[in-house]
């Protein structure tokens, strides 16, 4: 890119350019039919971050009032139109348009092999930057308090030690989502199937883990998480450091017979794995 006579650095041939570009944009959707103008610039009706996630996908919805459907063809079947925003069709060979509705979406909202729709693109640096203006703050005092809350939290309740590459968490931050924590009656049961195992629950001030140590080898027991326990072999150095190669193993809660054998056979592969001398 060529820089003007009057620019004496780059970043204020940068600056010109970022205002060209807004003023493109702005062009963009400026040159929209009154319909379409109005439903992208429904980004400002989003209230919230969680609203911006539907933004593309309403669009796609509402645009479907103001496609106009390629007549009918025998081989195709079904529905189709261009996109009335950017006037693009699929780039399939012998196809023309999108497949209403979901085609049309996909393009609207850059999903799948789809190439997004280039006017959306544009409006959504606007939308985005609308977006942060509106919910940046917010968020920021948000994500304060919730570090106050976690600070006050990690001073307090119990902290785990689940690895020796990573520091001490809570137990909500080592079980969440789609593999929770255990509560504490079935933690107490997790670790008394590791107390069987010959895992030791090690505790020091408010910080849990739970280790099984012979000689350089090192097992760390992850028993937080519902539904299994997990372990992680390490061999530690004459400095006792673990080194970065490990092992792991799962053991499945409902898995009820020939545990201590299960484990000592991993303790057998990881020595193996690991190179551990004995
Ligand atoms: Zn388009």
């Amino acid at each position: 890119m060529k820089r003007h006579s009057w620019e004496s650095t780059a970043e204020q041939t940068i600056e010109r350019l970022q205002n060209e570009l807004l003023t493109a944009r702005y062009v963009i959707l400026h040159l929209m039919p009154e319909n379409l103008h109005k439903l992208l610039t429904s980004y400002y009706n989003c209230k919230s971050r969680e609203d911006t996630y539907h933004w593309e996908n309403l669009i796609a919805e509402k645009l479907l009032e103001y496609v106009e459907i390629i007549p009918y063809h025998p081989v195709y079947g079904r529905e189709r139109a261009y996109c009335p925003l950017c006037g693009e069709g699929s780039d399939a060979p012998y196809e023309e348009g999108y497949a209403l509705p979901e085609g049309l979406r996909r393009h609207i909202a850059g999903e799948g092999n789809t190439k997004k729709c280039p006017v959306v693109e544009q409006i959504r640096h606007l939308a985005v930057d609308h977006w942060d203006r509106m919910f940046a703050e917010k968020e920021r005092l948000e994500r304060e308090e919730s570090a106050k809350v976690l600070e006050a939290r990690r001073a307090n309740e119990t902290l785990y030690i689940v690895s020796p590459h990573e520091n001490s968490k809570l137990i909500d931050e080592i079980g969440w989502g789609w593999a929770p924590h255990r509560d504490s009656e079935q933690l107490q049961w997790a670790e008394s199937r590791l107390h069987e195992l010959g895992v030791k629950k090690v505790v020091a001030d408010r910080v849990v883990s739970y280790i099984y140590e012979e000689g350089e080898l090192c097992i760390y027991a992850n028993p937080i998480k519902q539904k299994n326990i997990e372990f992680c072999a390490y061999k530690m150095s004459s400095k006792r450091r673990a080194g970065r190669s490990h092992l792991c193993y799962v053991l499945p809660d409902r898995y009820v017979n020939g545990l201590r054998d299960k484990f000592e056979k991993y303790i057998l592969d990881a020595k193996e794995k690991l190179k551990i001398l004995k």
